[in-house]
């Protein structure tokens, strides 16, 4: 096993041992933010048909050549085509046809003027023609969208609503697509209830059980929940057990050194391979990886305090989930922002500092982090202030006010707008 890796060595040494799930097929409306596990080409030709793209009337352009708002031309109105009926005959020469938005052009006709650049007779028998009309002027062309044999989405793609859409209109009802991963949490402690237990007697709530399911739930993963296993190896081994047919193991707590600490020893009496324990960041440095063979879980033990847990998780077990449902991209965004209030630290182990983050006013705003106060590991409420994890390389050890430095965003809401505009 190795030991005291850097956070990139980590998350590559995870990341290498982290398969791609395979397919599952699931119901196009059922799809959104999956990943799709096809190449999906066009059996169609859309739109079928040459159509109209307004209200108007179909004309042969050549009949409209002299036509002028003062010296209008008119044309006899033989026929009304409406979207989703097929045209009962052709535009000859003179001639017009009453149409409307998605019609089909009827033969003959090679341009459509709009209704608002005509003027009807009132009887829908003429109408007279004020603008001389491109040729296919307001006309969608067959297949002007796709052409059968198109490939219109890739393996890997994400599939947001406009993939969902074109997915329907090419008649598919389902979508093969990589499956979510399954990802056992269990707590363990002693001191852990469950939230509507009795914290009197020196109890505290397995809130890890509720923040890391959560974090699962983000990006698309199924958490079952284990429950929370006594600091007996017993109990530690009978609850792992029952984990095994999952593609993730999340545990958090007893992965340190104290004599309570057994979740090491069960993995390895359980036949899981462990990778690397201890990783050079605040918080989070007991961090534990394990898998079982090419075809087992992959197993993260977490550390047991509650931010802690969720930075972890975040730096590693996120984009492996990412990864097992097929996404290309793996990573929060960041930003560089100016700190506000300077940051120090001893050299040797990577911060992650929760910070605020906010724009100043205007469209080039800078971005600017400040610490969210308490930065111990057992302060969950740090995390909820947090917009973003400031990272604090290793061997820095101190960040002048208003010097820059990377942010990695959480609150995707922080891109976000209030008020409407562009
Ligand atoms: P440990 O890793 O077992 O030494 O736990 C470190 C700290 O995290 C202790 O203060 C625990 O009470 C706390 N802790 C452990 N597990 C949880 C959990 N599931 N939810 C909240 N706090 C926890
Ligand atoms: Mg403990």
């Amino acid at each position: 096993m190795r030991t005291g890796l850097s956070v990139v060595e980590a998350q590559e040494t995870v990341l290498a041992a982290t398969p791609v799930l395979g397919a599952e097929t699931v119901a196009v409306r059922e799809a959104l933010g999956r990943v799709l596990c096809e190449a999906v080409l066009s059996g169609r030709v859309l739109p079928p048909a040459d159509c109209s793209a307004m209200d108007g009337y179909a004309v042969r352009r050549s009949d409209c050549l002299a036509a002028s708002r003062d010296a209008p031309t008119e044309l006899a109105v033989r026929f009304e085509v409406a979207a989703g009926h097929a045209p009962e005959r052709a535009v000859g020469s003179g001639e017009a046809a009453r149409i409307f938005t998605g019609a089909p052009l009827p033969p003959g006709a090679d341009a459509v003027v709009r209704q608002e650049d005509t003027e009807a007779d009132g009887r829908g028998e003429r109408v007279r023609i004020q603008v001389v009309p491109e040729k296919r002027e307001h006309v969608r062309n067959a297949g002007e969208d796709l052409q059968v044999g198109d490939r219109v989405l890739e393996r890997g793609d994400a599939i947001r609503p406009a993939q969902v859409g074109v997915l329907a209109s090419l008649g598919r009802a389902v979508v093969s697509v990589h499956q979510r991963p399954r990802v056992a949490i269990l707590s363990g402690g002693d001191e852990l209830v469950e939230p509507d237990g009795d914290v009197a007697g020196g109890g505290i709530v397995s809130s890890n059980s509720y923040s890391l399911a959560a974090q699962c739930l983000e990006v698309g993963a199924e958490p079952v929940y284990l429950g929370i296993a006594r600091d007996r190896p017993e109990d530690l081994e009978r609850i792992l057990r029952s984990a095994l047919g999952a593609d993730c193991i999340v545990s958090s707590a007893g992965v340190s050194v104290g004599d309570h600490d057994h979740v090491r020893p069960v993995l390895e009496k359980l036949g899981c391979e462990l990778v690397f324990w201890g990783v050079h960041m605040k918080p989070g440095f007991p961090l534990t990886f394990g898998r079982f063979g090419e075809r087992g879980p992959l197993v993260f033990g977490l550390p047991g305090n509650p931010v802690s847990a969720m930075v972890t998780f975040e730096q590693f077990v996120r984009p492996a989930l990412l990864r097992m449902t097929g996404h290309r991209a793996l990573f929060r965004p960041t930003v560089r922002a100016r700190v506000r209030g300077r940051l120090e630290k001893k050299a040797g182990r990577l911060h992650f500092v929760r910070v605020h983050l906010e724009r100043s006013a205007g469209p080039d705003g800078e971005i600017w982090a400040e610490s969210t106060g308490n930065q111990s590991s057992g302060v969950l409420r740090s995390m909820t202030l947090a917009r973003g994890l400031l990272v604090f390389p290793a061997e820095a050890t101190r960040i002048a006010d208003g010097e820059p430095a990377t942010v990695q965003v959480l609150d995707e809401s922080f891109f976000a707008g209030e008020t409407p505009g562009f």
